[in-house]
C-alpha cells in the first residue's frame, strides 16, 4: 500500500481544478453535500483552491434533506464542514418537491436507484434555479472506474462521455465538475482525518439491511480496482486518463429532451423523477 501524503494529494486534486478549467472568475459554483467524507473533501479543496489562486468565483454549498429519519448530526456536520470552509450552506427538503421518502421506500422499485434519481434531479434543478454556473460532487476516480466497467458491461457507450472531470452542461443540464476525479474514497478519508476536518462515518440509510447487499457488491469492485492498484504503480491515474480519452472520441451528446410534465431535462419523454411521483400516487 503506498503511503499517504497530503500535500501530494492536494496537489493532485489542484492540478485536476487547474487543467481541467474547473473554477473560473465569474462562476457561481454550488457544492452538494452529503455529510460524508467525499463531498466534504470536494468543499475543502475548491474552497482553499479559490482562496490560494484568488479566483474571483462564488461557491454555495447545499443539502437535500431526504426525509426526517436523517439524523440531526448529518444536518450539523455540513453545518461545520461549510463554517471551516467559511462557505454559505443552503439546505432544501425533499418533501416540499412532493416527495414522500417513506411512501418511496415502500415501493417495488429498488430503493438505492430511486433515492439516486431524486438526487440527481434535485441538485441539477436546485442548483440552476438558484442560478449556479456549476455543480460540484464529491465523486471520486473509484467511482469513475467502477461505473466505466459497469456501463461497459451493459453497453451504456454512450455513458461513457459523461465520464470527465468536467462535463459541459446542455440545455437544462448544467455544467458538471469533480475536483476528485484522480482522487480516492480512501485517500479522501486519510485527507479529513489528517486536518481533523468532520463528516459523517457511519452509515445514516434507515434501510441499511437492502442498503449493504448493494453497498457489499460496490466494495466488491472497489477491492478488485485496489488489489490491481498493489501490484501495477499509477494503476487508478492512468486508468483514468484513458476514460478521459475514450470520452473525448466518442460522438458528442444530443441536447437531453425536456419532460413533457416538468420541463427538466431528459433523454426519454418523461423524467425519471416525474414516473417516481407518478408511482408514488398510483401506489396511494
Ligand atoms: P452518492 O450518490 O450518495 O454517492 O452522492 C454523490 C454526490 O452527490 C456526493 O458526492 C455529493 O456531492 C452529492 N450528494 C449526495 N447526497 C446529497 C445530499 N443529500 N444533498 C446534497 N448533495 C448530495
Ligand atoms: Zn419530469
Amino acid at each position: 500500500m503506498n503511503e499517504f501524503n497530503l500535500e501530494t494529494y492536494k496537489k493532485r486534486i489542484f492540478k485536476t481544478i487547474s487543467k481541467y478549467k474547473l473554477v473560473e472568475p465569474k462562476d457561481k459554483i454550488f457544492i452538494g453535500l452529503s455529510g460524508g467524507k467525499d463531498s466534504g473533501c470536494a468543499l475543502f479543496f475548491i474552497s482553499q483552491y479559490l482562496k490560494t489562486y484568488k479566483v474571483d468565483a462564488e461557491i454555495f454549498a447545499f443539502h437535500i434533506k431526504l426525509g426526517d429519519f436523517i439524523p440531526e448530526k448529518v444536518i450539523e456536520t455540513v453545518k461545520k464542514q461549510t463554517e471551516i470552509c467559511e462557505i454559505e450552506l443552503k439546505i432544501y427538503d425533499i418533501k416540499n418537491y412532493g416527495i414522500d421518502y417513506e411512501k418511496i421506500s415502500k415501493l417495488t422499485r429498488p430503493l438505492c436507484s430511486s433515492c439516486g434519481t431524486i438526487k440527481r434531479y434535485l441538485m441539477n434543478k436546485i442548483s440552476r434555479e438558484e442560478g449556479a454556473t456549476k455543480l460540484c460532487t464529491g465523486h471520486h476516480g473509484d467511482d469513475f472506474i467502477v461505473f466505466f466497467m459497469k456501463n461497459i458491461i451493459g453497453k451504456n457507450i454512450d455513458w461513457i462521455t459523461k465520464f470527465t472531470p468536467y462535463l459541459e452542461g446542455k440545455g437544462k443540464q448544467l455544467t458538471r465538475i469533480r475536483p476528485l476525479f484522480f482522487g480516492s474514497g480512501e485517500e479522501n478519508k486519510n485527507f479529513l482525518n489528517s486536518i481533523g476536518f468532520p463528516y459523517i462515518s457511519e452509515d445514516i440509510c434507515p434501510h441499511s439491511l437492502l442498503k449493504q447487499k448493494f453497498d457489499k457488491r460496490r466494495e466488491k469492485w472497489y477491492r478488485v480496482i485496489n488489489q490491481i492498484s498493489e501490484w501495477q504503480p499509477n494503476f487508478k491515474i492512468y486508468f483514468l486518463e484513458g476514460i478521459i480519452e475514450i470520452a473525448k472520441n466518442l460522438k458528442e451528446q444530443k441536447e437531453p429532451f425536456e419532460c413533457e410534465v416538468c420541463g427538466e431535462p431528459t433523454n426519454k419523454r418523461i423524467c425519471g423523477f416525474c414516473k417516481l411521483i407518478k408511482t408514488q400516487k398510483d401506489a396511494q
